[in-house]
C-alpha cells in the first residue's frame, strides 16, 4: 500500500511518498537530521536559512543563522546524496557551540574559497585615559 506523508520537521514542511511505512521513514528520515536544528548553537536565534555555496567542483551545504551569521555545515553522505550535521572536527573533537562556527573558523578547510576579509574593529581610545 502506498502512502503519502507530510510531516512538520523544525520550521519545514516536508511531503514524502512510500511504498509502505518503511519507505516513508526511509524518505523523511534525512530531512529531520538537516531540519530538526531549532536554534543556532552560538546566539539562540531560532531565525535559520540554507545555505548551498560551490567552490570549484566542490559543493557546500549549511544552515546559517539570519542573527549572527554563524554556520552549522553538513557533511554529505558517501551514499544516497544525504546530509549530516558536523559536531565534529577532522580529530572527532567536538565543535563547540554544538558545530555552529563563525565563518572565519572554517576557511581552512576550505583553502580554495577566497572571502574578503571583513573591516576590523576600531579601537577607540579616550583622552582622558593617557
Ligand atoms: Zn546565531
Amino acid at each position: 500500500m502506498s502512502a503519502r506523508v507530510k510531516a512538520k520537521v523544525g520550521s519545514t514542511v516536508v511531503e514524502v511518498e512510500g511504498a509502505g511505512i518503511k519507505d516513508v521513514i526511509q524518505a523523511l528520515s534525512p530531512y529531520y537530521d538537516v531540519f530538526s536544528e531549532k536554534e543556532c548553537g552560538k546566539c539562540g536565534s531560532q531565525e535559520l536559512g540554507v545555505n548551498h555555496r560551490k567552490a570549484k567542483t566542490f559543493d557546500f551545504y549549511s544552515l546559517k543563522c539570519l542573527s549572527c551569521g554563524y554556520r552549522l555545515d553538513f557533511g554529505q553522505h558517501q551514499e544516497g546524496g544525504t546530509l549530516f550535521p558536523k559536531r565534529k572536527d577532522k580529530d572527532k573533537n567536538p565543535i563547540e557551540n554544538n558545530g555552529w562556527v563563525h565563518w572565519q573558523d572554517r576557511q581552512e578547510d576550505q583553502a580554495q574559497t577566497t572571502y574578503d576579509q571583513p573591516p576590523q574593529a576600531q579601537n577607540t581610545y579616550d583622552p582622558n585615559d593617557f
